[in-house]
């Protein structure tokens, strides 16, 4: 595996990288909650369930990159479906901004979950796909702040919610 590539730090700010899964969304006409997996595919990814793999990294994900258009992301077979769309996100994250945007050439292995810049990029792009800020507002203020309908309608589950309505300061 030593010949994989870890993922750098794009040093993008949180804004720029809200703008860039703006682009994904439009380009890929995704709708708040819809499946994922044809997006991946689209990339040319596939995802796998790895039990042997959700024991050895508790419940994080991961994503091997050989080339571009060819990829695969492993997940925890023990995860709940609502975290394994967050985790599928995160490892898009480092897909389009640790891959494609600075031009790597070589394999890339992203596995740790992790508090670096890097996987925090990451986290940042899995949100603001997952829940556009501007939809997040205006369904936030329509369910007042119902945590479990929003949970239900970006296919998130409630904590992410909690963090986003925190983030973008509507929590009460
Ligand atoms: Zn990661």
């Amino acid at each position: 595996m030593s010949d994989y590539s870890e993922p750098k730090s794009c040093n993008l700010p949180r804004s720029a990288i809200n703008k860039f899964s703006k682009e994904v969304i439009k380009h890929f006409n995704y709708n708040p909650g819809d499946d994922l997996l044809p997006i991946v595919q689209t990339l040319g990814g596939c995802i796998i369930y790895d039990d042997l793999w959700g024991l050895k990294e508790s419940d994080s994900g991961s994503i091997v990159i050989e080339k571009p258009n060819d990829f695969r992301i492993i997940l925890a077979n023990h995860t709940s479906q609502l975290r394994d769309r967050f985790t599928i996100c995160h490892e898009l994250g480092h897909y389009f901004l640790h891959y494609l945007l600075p031009g790597i050439q070589a394999p890339m292995r992203a596995a740790r979950y992790g508090q670096n810049k890097a996987e925090t990029e990451a986290n940042w792009f899995a949100a603001s796909f997952l829940m556009p800020e501007e939809e997040f507002r205006n369904y936030y203020e329509e369910v007042s702040g119902n945590l479990l309908l929003l949970s239900e309608k970006f296919k998130v589950s409630q904590q992410a919610a909690t963090v986003m309505a925190g983030h973008l300061g509507l929590a009460k």
